[in-house]
């Protein structure tokens, strides 16, 4: 007997029988107890709001929510995800460089707690449709700071880039920028500088000079510091020579600064916005080979799903190709001794998503695994490449899988197209 891949339980061999392949799964209990460990490790006034640009299922973020996170969102749609998650208007904050006018009318009739305003052209319109509504807009200020984070996989701020506002440019409006837009309510500053942070001293440093930065900005342009939202940017280890973040220095170094800054702010509500860290490591993507081949001397598994639904595991920036952590999922305990090419459906060269891979030999029918994929799958891959759409997700709660979206059918994907032919043309 060899040894399977579970989720609480239930074996893998099941849920691929059940629900089919490729498939998305998510351990609940993975993503709570990570919530519940970083609450527990981050000074209380630090309040966590989840960001659903890294997982937008509804089921997800309604399980986060359960455990009390918050919600950040970048678009209508993960707008009213979040609402209908259950997150109240008053714990979601929406952020993004080019908000629409109908995102922007949509925050303020839901009185959300914040918007992030990115750009002065954006107050203007914010200004605009709260004078409209005869309301007062809360607005957070974005800001890329003059200086840069070091040891993030992407870097956000601190260079030119669209999003936010340069610090020397708030600081130069001074007080005239919250008189020219009398129906906003100039109340935060957000800072925001990178992705994959993976050095407990990075994030640190960041928190320090940003809570520092929103208290030199609040004083120069005279608003009161309802919020600062401190950004996160918090990674997960994925390549071998990574090591995932020590929950207990971050909380040594941070919660001081939380706690400092709470002394002298007592009313201010402090947030920290992350996706990857609280869903990545729950989520394994699960395809099935459908045939193998040798070609010039190298192995190759083509398995039932690809780059179309996992672009991420391509390799995130990454110059060198590295692999994300990939198993037999039937076969656990087996040794890896052969070097296996993992690639997909698509009639791309690219649609690799492991190179060489150690494996055991494989065949035709069973099941691979790509591990710690939880953040960035389907949502920000090329779902639509040769019409395959998005793959079923399943999410274990309490022991039992439950379908939490279905995979795309034929009729799904043509339902927006028209076909219009060619006058005096077919039948
Ligand atoms: C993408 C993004 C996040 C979430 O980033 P993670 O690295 O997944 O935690 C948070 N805030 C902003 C502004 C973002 O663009």
């Amino acid at each position: 007997m060899s040894v399977a891949f579970e989720v609480q339980g239930l074996p893998i061999t099941e849920l691929a029988e059940e629900f089919g392949t490729p498939l998305y799964l998510y351990d609940g209990e993975e993503i709570t107890t990570r919530f519940r460990g970083l609450r527990a490790a981050l000074h209380p006034a630090l309040e966590v709001f989840y960001s659903l640009k890294a997982n937008p299922n509804i089921s997800v973020c309604a399980l986060l929510h359960s455990c009390g996170a918050r919600a950040e969102v970048s678009s209508l749609t993960e707008l009213v995800t979040a609402e209908r998650a259950g997150v109240r208007p008053e714990d979601i904050i929406f952020l993004g460089p080019g908000k629409s006018r109908a995102e922007l009318a949509a925050c303020l009739d839901r009185s959300v707690h914040a918007i992030v305003c990115e750009s002065v052209e954006e107050l203007g319109l914010i200004d605009e449709l709260a004078a409209g509504r005869g309301v007062t807009a809360p607005v957070a200020l974005r800001v890329n700071p003059s200086f840069q984070v070091k040891g993030s996989g992407l870097t956000m701020g601190g260079k030119p880039r669209q999003f936010g506002t340069d610090e020397e440019l708030l600081l130069a409006e001074g007080r005239g920028l919250a008189a020219r837009y009398p129906h906003l309510r100039l109340m935060g500053v957000q800072v925001y500088l990178g992705t994959r942070i993976l050095s407990e001293e990075s994030v640190v440093e960041n928190t320090r000079r940003i809570l520092d930065l929103a208290e030199r900005l609040a004083a120069a342009l005279d608003f009161p510091l309802e919020t600062v939202d401190v950004g996160g940017g918090l990674g997960i280890a994925y390549f071998d020579n990574e090591k995932d973040l020590d929950l207990g220095v971050l909380a040594a170094g941070i919660n001081p600064l939380i706690e400092d800054f709470v002394g002298r702010h007592p009313d201010t509500r402090l947030i920290m916005e992350l996706g990857r860290f609280l869903v990545a490591a729950a989520g394994t993507y699960v395809t099935r080979v459908r045939y193998t081949k040798t070609s010039m001397g190298e192995n190759f598994a083509v398995t039932d799903g690809g780059t179309n639904h996992h672009m991420a595991a391509v390799g995130i920036g990454s110059y060198v190709k590295r692999n994300f952590p990939m198993a037999a999922l039937e076969r656990l305990d087996e040794p890896a001794t052969e070097p296996w090419h993992i690639t997909g459906p698509l009639c791309t060269p690219n649609d690799v998503i492991g190179k060489k891979v150690p494996m055991p030999p494989l065949r035709a029918g069973e099941l691979i695994g790509v591990q710690r994929s939880g953040a960035y799958g389907p949502t920000a891959s090329p779902v639509h490449f040769l019409s395959h759409g998005y793959p079923a997700e399943v999410l274990v709660l309490d022991g039992r899988a439950h379908l939490v979206r279905e995979r795309d059918d034929v009729d799904v994907l043509l339902a927006g197209q028209r076909l219009y032919r060619p006058v005096g043309q077919g039948d």
